[in-house]
């Protein structure tokens, strides 16, 4: 069969194919550990899952609108005046199947052939095949570990072109955890007033963030900004609800029409059931959040400081996420290779950075006991020592 030609570029995620097999390996009765986890390892609260069980058992089981249901459109409204100091309409905000879903409409309905992406690297893994879905170029801004992984605005300005359409802002970021700051998210906000391009703003983990650091909206910083930016952001990591499916996104109303447009046709809404549970979510008292979000910041801890302690590999400290960036240099061996050497040799699931433009770097979740990070940190010191 002749596949079309924007499917047959893409290959299956590096990252599904090591858990896979971590998961093949554990169901044949190995003793596996996992550090390669994407969601939290929390059960989703009671009281969101209620919300849901009521729906169901009301009947609210059908269509809603496309961009998803009025109250839910106003608590999220509500929740970007409340925490990031946004002013965005319910009708400027399209509700869908996960941020990542968000993140994919936002480049169908903004991107064409000839428009370049810019993507900060180490950068999440979705984002190039997303950027060429839409037919535009990925452009990568290599970043520095002495510099946390975040572009300077050197670097930036460097990868300007007339066919800059948008630059990727992911902070806090998955993987390398990095955190903008005011000063940084000004200097970004500058150069895209000045060459008119977007800002697609994903936020997903601002709720996990540590070291009493706080997370700003780019689209915050002033009205130019906030006329140049999409924030996308959802449920799925501050509440524990991954397996739910609602994200959204929220932006010009140009724009966000359009996308919901788009989306009417390719999907409909999402399941009226998970908006029910999201609006929960987002409208009843946040104790829940505080509290997955304290005990992400002392397994953190004790992972930062037990990889400081092995020879051959080296972090810097994430400020917000669930994920930590190794530098496996030392080693030379490429991630995919190192990756596949510790579940086979040391069994213990990571993540190799490869596929996130990161070659000598493996990332390490937090997302899951302090025992497991001790337990899987344990073997790769073992390993590294061994090998180093
Ligand atoms: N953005 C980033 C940076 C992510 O890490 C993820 C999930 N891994 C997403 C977006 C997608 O989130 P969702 O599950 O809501 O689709």
């Amino acid at each position: 069969m002749k596949l079309a030609k924007r499917v047959s570029g893409i290959e299956e995620s590096a990252t599904l194919n090591i858990t896979s097999k971590a998961k093949k390996m554990a169901r044949d009765g190995l003793d596996v550990v996992s550090l390669a986890a994407g969601e939290p390892d929390f059960d989703t609260p009671a009281h969101i899952k209620a919300a849901a069980i009521k729906a169901i058992n009301e009947g609210f089981t059908k269509y809603t609108p496309s961009s998803g249901m009025l109250e839910l459109r106003e608590a999220i409204s509500k929740k970007f005046k409340n925490d990031n100091s946004l002013d965005y309409q319910a009708s400027q905000i399209v509700v869908s199947n996960g941020a990542k879903h968000s993140l994919y409409n936002v480049f169908q309905a903004l991107c064409e052939k000839g428009d370049e992406v810019l993507i900060p690297s180490p950068y999440w893994l979705s984002y190039p095949p997303m950027v060429s879905l839409a037919e535009a170029t990925p452009v990568f801004i290599p970043t520095r570990k002495d510099n946390n992984f975040k572009v300077t605005e050197k670097e930036l300005a460097a990868k300007i072109t007339e066919n800059t359409k948008c630059l990727i802002l992911n902070s806090p970021s998955n993987p390398t955890g990095c955190v903008y700051d005011h000063e940084e998210l000004k200097f970004i906000a500058k150069l895209a007033a000045k060459h008119k391009f977007f800002v697609v703003s994903d936020e997903i983990y601002e709720k996990l963030i540590y070291d009493n650091k706080k997370h700003i909206s780019i689209a915050s910083l002033g009205k130019e900004i906030c006329d140049l930016t999409v924030t996308v952001n959802g449920v799925s990591k501050s509440y524990s609800m991954t397996g739910w499916r609602i994200g959204y996104a929220a932006g010009p109303s140009k724009l966000m029409n359009a996308i919901s447009n788009l989306q009417s046709h390719a999907a409909s809404n999402p399941a009226s059931m998970s908006q029910k549970a999201a609006l929960a979510a987002l409208a009843q008292p946040q104790g829940c959040v505080e509290e997955m979000r304290v005990e992400f910041e002392k397994r953190r801890d004790i992972m930062v400081s037990r990889i400081g302690k092995i020879k051959n590999m080296s972090c810097v400290k994430p400020e917000g996420a669930f994920y930590v960036v190794c530098d496996m240099s030392k080693l030379r061996m490429g991630s995919v290779k190192l990756a596949n050497r510790l579940l086979d040799e040391a069994k213990v699931a990571v993540i190799p950075g490869e596929p996130f433009g990161a070659e000598s770097f493996i990332r390490l979740s937090f997302a899951t006991s302090a025992d497991l990070i001790n337990k899987g940190l344990d073997r790769i010191e073992g390993w590294v020592k061994k090998n180093g």
